[in-house]
């Protein structure tokens, strides 16, 4: 490994790649993350209604997904926009689980509530606008709940690790990065999809690595070839959003797949896989860093 990026990671004991420790494998119930499968997280952006959520569990399930994701609390760019239900949302959640035996993922955005959604959630979701929320982060580190960190919007990968071990040091070290898309100059996508993040916090952290295509594109059409993107590179897996009417959704509409758009994302990722176990297999000899413009 480059000597300055092993440097600059080593104060990041809990989370960078050591010869010790060389991967972590996040648990979740009985689904392993970081391990040889590659696991999708599908479900609304934010959860609307039993019905809404109910079909989109049973249609993201049968298509393979183990996870599913919705939001009860929505941190929304516009103060005017859907906040979410709250608990009857957490309550939904938990009836979804029960139904179709998906483990389920929802934010989380005060450490004023991290025990209440750890009681319904299965994978406590770290939102980008929170990344840097260190009280949250050091509530996270307290609870015995796996926890997904999304990068910030204008977050180094450095300063994702550095939230990684905020989490880490207060006593929590499953923890699940995921790349989502930063804030460059380009306006075409919602977000500009790091795609070089996943080789290289593969190279430089122990963590598995996620990517959430939906909110780097913003737009639907493009998700099933960034997930191809992301199995090609080595991610260990993918959090997607998926709606039974996308054009009636009350948060995300516009880059939510709908059901057969999921179902075939899903069936088409299958050569890509095979290639994902390559890049694995690649990432720790990657040295990065290494040179300026
Ligand atoms: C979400 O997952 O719906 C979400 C709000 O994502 P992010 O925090 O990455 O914007
Ligand atoms: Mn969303």
């Amino acid at each position: 490994m480059n000597a300055r990026w092993n440097g600059q990671f080593s104060c990041f004991d809990l989370v960078a790649k050591s010869d010790e420790c060389s991967r972590t494998i996040v648990t979740v119930g009985d689904i392993e993350i970081g391990g040889d499968d590659f696991i999708v997280m599908a479900g609304p952006c934010a959860v609307e209604s039993e019905r809404q959520l109910m079909q989109t569990a049973e249609a993201v399930a049968a298509a393979g997904a183990r996870i599913l994701r919705g939001g009860a609390y929505k941190p929304r760019s516009s103060p005017y926009s859907f906040q979410g239900m709250g608990v009857a949302g957490l309550k939904l959640l938990r009836k979804a689980r029960e139904a179709t035996g998906l483990a389920i993922v929802t934010e989380v955005m005060s450490g004023e509530d991290v025990d209440l959604i750890a009681e319904y959630a299965d994978l406590m979701q770290v939102g980008a606008r929170s990344m840097e929320n260190y009280s949250l982060l050091q509530a996270l580190g307290r609870c015995e709940c796996p926890v997904l960190l999304k990068r910030g919007l204008a977050a180094t990968l450095e300063e994702l690790l550095r939230s990684a071990q905020v989490i880490a040091m207060n006593g929590n070290q499953q923890i699940v990065l995921c790349e989502r898309g930063i804030r460059t100059f380009e306006t075409a996508t919602r977000n500009t999809l790091d795609i070089a993040a996943v080789p290289v916090l593969k190279t430089v952290s122990r963590l598995p690595v996620i990517v959430d295509p939906s909110h780097a594109a913003g737009v639907r059409s493009l998700v099933p070839i960034l997930a191809r993107a992301a199995a090609v590179v080595g991610a260990d897996g993918l959090i997607v959003e998926v709606h039974p009417a996308p054009d009636q959704a009350m948060s995300d509409g516009e880059q939510s797949l709908t059901f057969e758009q999921f179902r075939n994302m899903m069936a088409d990722l299958q050569p890509y896989l095979a290639i994902r176990e390559d890049a694995q297999r690649l990432s720790p000899q990657l040295v990065v860093n290494g040179g300026t413009d």
